[in-house]
């Protein structure tokens, strides 16, 4: 569904990615790990159009998206949640949602979507007319993944969805992914929390200072043992 090829981004005279190339299968959650500063973000803000690339390509569903504006990159499906969440904190929680279907028509679409925004995440709808910069970070992440369900992606890019969050919120937020993935929706999840990604993902990458240094099937990264020194704190 997804291919990046060869792919450098610069901020400036910064080399940040360095000529890495990945796959993401549809129908799988793929995760890219690794510590603060490897690239991940950037990886992620390129794919969605934020950042443009020097070289190296990036196809979505066969076309290729890397010259192409970051709102037409979201029409084609590709939503991502940013890291930190960035949602709007002087609008209410339906305010939010609703602006994450901005670029759609089906109204009917979007009171379904917005349905099941409310089901998965039912403290978003008690807090509907709530200003979301009054909500906990937990809730913050909620909306920010609700926000960018609303547009209905199919591939839903994620970015340190549990930063800063309570072992059991990251936890809540994790069987979330796994569900969202099982109901269809392909995922790429960058995490810095190594162990948890691991346990829901497919395949993984490993970045360091702009690389990939390892990668595979995320079961058995997991169990190897330059994962386990590295990112698992040798357990
Ligand atoms: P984090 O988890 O801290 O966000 P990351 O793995 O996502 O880390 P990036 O944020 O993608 O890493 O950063 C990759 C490299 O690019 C780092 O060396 C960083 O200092 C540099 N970098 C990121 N953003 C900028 C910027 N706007 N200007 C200059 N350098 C940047």
């Amino acid at each position: 569904m997804l291919k990046v090829n060869d792919l450098n981004v610069y901020y400036g005279g910064i080399h940040a990615i360095k000529g890495i190339s990945l796959e993401v299968e549809e129908g799988q959650i793929v995760t890219l790990i690794g510590a603060n500063g490897a690239g991940k973000t950037t990886i992620l803000r390129t794919i969605s159009g934020l950042n443009k690339a020097k070289s190296g390509t990036i196809a979505f569903k066969n076309t290729e998206i890397q010259s192409m504006a970051a709102q037409n990159i979201m029409a084609m499906g590709i939503s991502q949640v940013p890291e930190g969440r960035r949602i709007f904190s002087a609008m209410t929680v339906l305010e939010n949602l609703q602006l994450g279907a901005y670029l759609r028509k089906d109204k009917a679409g979007i009171k379904k979507d917005m349905e099941r925004v409310f089901d998965k995440f039912p403290r978003l709808l008690e807090r509907i007319k709530q200003q979301a910069g009054t909500l906990s970070g937990g809730e913050q992440q909620m909306l920010a993944m609700g926000r960018a369900l609303m547009a209905r992606p199919k591939l839903l890019l994620l970015d340190e969805p549990s930063m800063g969050l309570a072992p059991l919120l990251v936890q809540a937020i994790f069987s979330t992914i796994k569900e969202l993935n099982q109901e269809g929706t392909t995922i790429l999840l960058v995490e810095q929390n190594a162990h948890m990604a691991l346990s829901i993902a497919h395949q993984a990458y490993v970045l360091e200072t702009g690389r990939i240094v390892l990668s595979g099937d995320a079961k058995e990264l997991a169990c190897s043992p330059e994962i386990s020194e590295a990112y698992l704190g040798g357990s």
